[in-house]
């Protein structure tokens, strides 16, 4: 039996947690302290089996007023799957304009998200 702690990141009261977890060949959570709400119980359950993540980047825009577009995902992602994600919004260029709010990448490296622009982008006077 592992003993994991964690301090819950759902809201502002960071409640310190503690899940004893049970290494079957699967992890499996059997017990969870420390919650203050239920939130909190499902969110260590996660964390300890299939931490989730949203990731802020940036996406290179051609024939911009600005060289980058700031972007995030629409969704929290697994864990394991960042780099490949960064990896493909790396890759990845957009010619402007570009909206806030403007799918860039759907599904990128197969991960079920889509990667959305957080700032306007005008295209560049020439
Ligand atoms: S357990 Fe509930 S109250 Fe405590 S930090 Fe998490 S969400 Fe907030």
């Amino acid at each position: 039996m592992l003993k994991k702690d964690l301090v819950c990141i759902v809201c502002p009261n960071g409640c310190q947690v503690e899940a004893l977890v049970e290494e079957t060949p699967e992890l499996k959570v059997i017990e969870v302290k420390g919650c203050t709400c239920d939130k909190g119980v499902e969110w260590a359950e996660q964390e300890i089996i299939n931490p989730m993540r949203t990731i802020a980047s940036s996406i290179v825009v051609e024939q911009g007023d600005f060289k980058l577009v700031s972007v995030k995902t629409d969704t929290s992602i697994p864990l394991g799957k960042i780099f490949d994600v960064m990896d493909a919004i790396k890759k990845k260029r957009v010619k402007a304009p570009v909206t806030i709010g403007d799918k860039l990448i759907e599904d990128p490296a197969g991960v079920p998200c889509n990667i959305i622009a957080t700032r306007n982008i005008y295209a560049a006077k020439i």
